[in-house]
Formats: C-alpha cells, structure tokens, sequence
C-alpha cells in the first residue's frame, strides 16, 4: 500500500506498555525499565525518533534516531531493534550501538508497530540532501525483501558488507573492477548527462565511475553501513561527488526523487545467483528505470559442463574418513560416517580449475536482467543434454556464469569462466557422491535445479544420468543415474593450494591406480587412499 504523507503535519505515534530488553549496548548501559511508553516522534530538526519512556517521567529511558535504527521480527509479538551508528542528539554527535527487543501483547499491535516504524523511518530520507523529506512517499507494508529473507541472514549479510575489508577483496578484484570502469568508461555518451542509479553501491565506485563518465546525477542506493563510508569516499573526491547523492536503505524500501535512466549494479554472488541480491537488482528496475532504460549488466548466463577430477573426488571423500575411526578415545564413530560422507558432498566446491577437466563443451542458461520476473529467480530449472568427448567418471557438474555489459558502442563481458584470468568468484564445482562412466560420443543428461531459500542461497538440485557402458551397452544400456542436494550458502573452499590437475584424457590411463584407491560410503578403515590433497578453509567474499 503506498501512502503519502506530510510530515511536518504527522502527529506522533504511541504504543503504550511495551515490554522492552536490553539484548546489547556499547553506548550506555543504563538499565531500561522493563515496561515503557513506545513514541514515534519527529524532532525539532525532523530527525525521525523512536522514544521509550516509562509512564509518569519526562526523559526517555531510550531515544533512537530512526535513521539509523532497523528493525527486525524475532516472533509474532516480539520485534529487534537495532540502533548502530553516529546519532545527532541535541546537536552532538555520539556514536552508539543499541539492540533492544521489544515485546507486545498481541500479534496486531506488533504489526502496527512494525509498520509505523517503516514509514517514520523511509518518510524522511531525502535523496539528494538526506535532510528529511517535507513530503514523502513510503511503503507502509512490509517490503518485498522483509516478507521474503530472514531477519537474522538479512543482519549478517549487511554486517558482512559494511565492513571495509570486504569491499576490498571486491576492488582488488581487478579483472571485476576493470571491466566494470572500461564499460562505463567505454560508453561515456551513454552516461552523459543522465541519471544513474546504482544498485547496492558498497563502497560507492560504481557510482564514481558513473560520475567520471559524465551522469548528471548518481543515487548510490546501499543498504548496509557501508553506506557512511561510501559518503566518506564520495565527499573526498568532490569534482565527482557532487553529482552523487548516497541513499542508505534497501533498493526495496527507499524513494528516490526522480527516475533512472540507466541502472548500475554489481548484483552477482557465486553462480551468479548466490545472496539473492539479482531480485533486488529486478526489483530497482520496476522501481526506478524509465521505460526502456539501461541496466549495467544487462544479462547473465549460468554456464556448465560435466567435468572428471580423480583428485577431487577423493579429496572430498576423504573428509569423511575421520568418521570411519571405531576407537576415538574409545568412541566407535562410524555410525556418523554415512552423514558426514553426505555432508561433504553437498558442499559445492569453488576454486579455479584447468578446463581440460571438462568432458563435454559447455552450454549455458541466460537470465535477460532488462525483462525476467523477479518470481522467475525463485526457481531456476535448466534441463541439460551433453556428449562427452572422451571416454572417463564424470565426477559431476561445473558451472560458472558471465555478464554482459551491452553499451551502444562496445559490448563488454565479465566473464568467470575456468581458464580466463582468474576473478573472486572463481568456478563452482557440484561433486557427485557416485560418478558416472562414460565413452567417448556419449549422452550426458539430467537438470539442475535452482530453488531460492529464505536465507538469501539456493538449494542446488542436481541430477546426472548417461547409458551403463560395458556388457549391456550395445542392447540399449542401462541408465546409471546420479543425484545430489547441495547448498550454495555453505560452500568448500577449495584455494589455499596450488591445484594440480589431470585432463579429462590424462585420467583414462590413471584410472587405475586411482580407482582401486575409490573411496565409496561402503570404504572400510585404513583403506585409505593415498591421493589425498591438503586444503585449508578460506574466508572469501560472498559477492
Ligand atoms: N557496487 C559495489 C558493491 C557490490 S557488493 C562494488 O561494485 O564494489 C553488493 C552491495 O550491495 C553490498 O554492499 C550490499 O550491502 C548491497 N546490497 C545488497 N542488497 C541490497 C539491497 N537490497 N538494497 C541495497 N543495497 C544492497
């Protein structure tokens, strides 16, 4: 429901009896009384605030500006505040840090709360000043991101991305970072004089380079507190500065004063559509692009191929293999074996691999960002059909993805595919706990199945199937199929060593060594194989 308000006529809002508990506080640690007053106010420079007070005394025992407090559903009556920040009180600047649950008496009022808080809170950011609005436009109902992602992954997701390091690891991604200025810059004429949005502006560069190339003006819309810093860095460069305005808040929540002529974004997580942040990029664009306007990237494409690693396939294996011990301080583990092998093998790998491990020429699944639904992105279905080039196990499915910068005079792409200079994103890799056999001119079939969950990730469905070679082949085969569930959220970092790799060729006359050193769930203790290659777990940018 949209509503317009005035918000110098608002009259202030009050929840009475609240329940109301400290759950952390860097700033003050006065005890809050455990029942309150809740009011919404604008104060003497129109700063939204969210005011406890206990019945009968004038101070409030807790006053937050709105500005940099969100909110969150714990229950159906209980909600987090979190408040974090630089707040301007009585004209001084504190820095302070508050999370606070509130507790209300029935699920209707909790609602209304939630919702008076949205709109006090989105009614008052002016775009270009952020100076409170005299009249905005807000959402009263929850926004499509609220209803859609968890409270807690929403949190960590933009705890993850305000802090600097990690906007770091994505600049220094050169060939991610390159590509992205040599587009912009490449179609200057395009940018000239126009107005950019860009979608989860991070650190702000996209919105720079925009501003290089000669927008008229940027709104550099970013949802974490990445957002200050971004405004730091903005203001430092002021020949380009001044045609940015940074707008903190959720593309999905925020209102700007005037529509785009091009959309500027960096939405792509591992295989493309990790983090969710594609549907944001969807969303901005029925929100804010005038009709026919350009998106930077304009598509996407999934890529994959079956590929064969002996090495790898073992190496995941073997994870489980501390699991086989029967006497661990005189504990039989192995009843937890049959999981832990599970467990291992629905973590995709992602790491940097020679493309001679594929078996079959890739093919690729488009994502047109300028037109697909956002409800398109739920659900990511691709059926597959290859023919292997060489006779080998395929181990499983590899995939990366590339984006394509479609400018009206260079066309650019961002590609991350295995071979090409190596980006952040790396390749994905989904191993299958049982590998196929295949000959040289075989069919390969099966789908992957893409299906979005609450915690911004996908659940990957994988299913491989290719004719039982050997006795049997030659009266139509039997089908030998293989099937895994993977999460995209917890994936292997397979990168901390060099990979040495083996062709797809290569495996066929080192099969057999290896294969009589197969690890399979049925694999009893101390038959180890002796391939084993060492990996450390790597923390690595979830963008
Ligand atoms: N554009 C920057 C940062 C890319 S990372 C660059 O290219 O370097 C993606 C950024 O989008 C993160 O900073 C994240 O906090 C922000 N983001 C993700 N979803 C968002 C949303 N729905 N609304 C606003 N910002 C969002």
């Amino acid at each position: 429901m949209e509503v317009s308000l005035d918000l110098k006529q608002r009259q202030s809002e009050e929840f009475p009896s609240v329940a109301l508990s400290h759950l952390s506080s860097s700033s003050f640690a006065a005890d809050l009384p455990d029942s309150c007053d809740a009011l919404f106010v604008a104060d003497h420079s129109g700063v939204p605030r969210l005011r406890f007070t206990q019945p009968g005394s004038p101070d409030a025992a807790l006053d937050l500006d709105l500005r940099i407090t969100q909110i969150f559903r714990l229950g159906p009556v209980e909600l987090l505040v979190v408040s974090e920040g630089s707040d301007t009180k009585n004209d001084t600047e504190e820095l302070s840090s508050i999370a606070c649950k509130v507790g209300f008496r029935t699920e209707d009022v909790t609602k209304t709360f939630y919702s008076a808080f949205q709109q006090w809170k989105l009614g008052v950011i002016n775009a270009r000043t952020g100076e409170p609005l005299e009249n905005g436009s807000v959402t009263a109902s929850k926004s499509k991101f609220d209803s859609k992602i968890e409270a807690s992954s929403a949190q960590m997701y933009f705890h993850y991305y305000s802090q600097l390091l990690h906007q770091q690891n994505m600049l220094q991604d050169y060939v991610r970072t390159g590509t992205y200025y040599a587009a912009v810059i490449e179609n200057r004429s395009l940018f000239e004089g126009r107005v950019v949005v860009d979608v989860g502006a991070g650190s702000g560069i996209l919105s720079l380079f925009a501003a290089k190339a000669g927008a008229k003006h940027v709104y550099a819309v970013e949802a974490s507190e990445m957002a200050e810093y971004a405004r730091k860095l903005i203001s430092g460069n002021p020949s380009l500065g001044q045609r940015i305005t940074v707008v903190k808040g959720k593309v999905e929540e925020v209102e700007l004063p005037e529509k785009a002529d091009i959309l500027i974004s960096e939405p792509m997580g591992t295989l493309l559509v990790n983090e969710r942040m594609l549907e944001s990029y969807v969303i901005a664009r029925d929100r804010f692009l005038v009709p026919n306007g350009k998106m930077f990237p304009s598509l996407g494409r999934i890529h994959m191929a079956p590929f064969s690693d002996e090495y790898l396939y073992v190496e995941v294996a073997n994870k489980a293999l501390f699991w086989q011990q029967q006497n661990y301080f005189g504990v039989d583990l192995s009843p937890l074996y049959g999981s832990a092998f599970q467990g291992y093998f629905s973590q995709p790998v992602v790491d940097a691999f020679d493309p001679r491990l594929l078996v079959s020429p890739p093919i690729y699944h488009t994502l047109d960002f300028t037109c697909i639904k956002e409800e398109e992105l739920y659900e990511i279905d691709i059926p597959f059909n290859f023919i292997a080039s060489v006779g080998t196990r395929v181990h499983g499915l590899a995939c990366w993805f590339d984006v394509l910068f479609n400018g009206k005079y260079v066309e650019r792409w961002l590609t991350t595919a295995p071979g090409a200079p190596t980006t952040h994103w790396y390749q994905l890799r989904c191993v299958l706990q049982q590998p196929l056999y295949v000959m040289a001119g075989q069919e390969i079939t099966g789908r992957l199945q893409l299906v979005a969950h609450s915690a911004q990730s996908y659940t990957i469905y994988l299913t491989m199937s290719a004719k039982m070679w050997g006795p049997g082949a030659d009266q139509g085969g039997i089908l030998q199929t293989s099937s895994g569930k993977l999460e995209l959220k917890e994936p292997y970092y397979r990168l901390s060593q060099p990979q040495p790799y083996v062709s797809a060729q290569d495996q066929q006359t080192l099969q057999q060594p290896l294969h009589s050193q197969e690890v399979s769930p049925q694999m009893q203790e101390g038959t180890g194989p002796s391939v084993a290659m060492q990996s450390n777990q790597n923390s690595l940018s979830l963008s």
